[in-house]
């Protein structure tokens, strides 16, 4: 039997990391796992119980004590949290959350266990921390069409602002010193600008030889 495919896609935020990912891993027959969802878990849930978001010690020990579950609907300890994961409060918190290492070492343990028999895997550090040995894709897109695509997606009437929360949150993702984001080793980088869903995973497969 072949080994079941493992492909980690890295890339600043809206890039398409989510609907290339989900369509890819439906055609490749594995699970798909967005671990961005992990991460705005863990920030719902300090924010809903008013942890201190300067307080590295009390965020670690949050993401130590959850056990998430990523999918259509997101579990932590069983319980949906799925309905808060978009809201503004979460977008302004989740770069801060995710900048603490203890937070980023309790929810990379986990993220390794999900990829166990096979995946595909969309967040910010796959290919350079959580799975190293994967087969490894970089997704961009210009900062205009992540605003177009985002605000289209949300609803949200105000795409200069969607824009500037955007490149907030890349800035904070890739400045932070834990597991930045960049172009891990040994990436495809495929350019999503112009192309649809369908497009990119047939580029994304053509390009690891698929
Ligand atoms: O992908 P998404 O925009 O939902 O991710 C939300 C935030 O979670 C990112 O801005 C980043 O701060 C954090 N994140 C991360 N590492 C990942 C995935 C997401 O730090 N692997």
């Amino acid at each position: 039997m072949p080994a079941p495919p493992i492909i980690a896609i890295d890339g600043p935020a809206a890039s398409g990391k989510t609907s290339v990912g989900c369509a890819l891993a439906a055609r490749l027959g594995c699970r798909f796992v967005d671990t961005g969802l992990m991460y705005r878990a863990v920030t719902a849930l300090a924010l809903e119980r008013g942890v201190r978001l300067d307080d590295d010690a009390a965020l670690t020990c949050l993401a130590e004590g959850e056990r998430i579950e990523p999918g259509e609907r997101v579990l932590a300890n069983g319980a949906d949290v799925t309905d808060g994961l978009w809201s503004a409060d979460v977008e302004r918190s989740v770069s801060r959350v995710s900048a603490v290492s203890g937070v980023r070492r309790a929810l990379v343990a986990q993220q390794r266990l999900l990829a166990e028999q096979g995946v595909v895997m969309v967040g910010r550090d796959i290919g350079s921390v959580v799975l190293p040995g994967a087969a490894k894709v970089y997704l961009d897109a210009s900062v205009g069409e992540r605003a177009r695509r985002r605000a289209a997606e949300t609803g949200a009437p105000d795409e200069e602002r969607v824009r500037a929360e955007l490149e907030r949150r890349d800035r904070l993702d890739s400045e932070r010193g834990d597991s930045p984001l960049r172009v891990p080793d040994g990436a495809v980088v495929v350019d999503t600008d112009g192309l649809d869903v369908d497009g990119v995973v047939d580029a994304v497969l053509e390009a690891l030889g698929r």
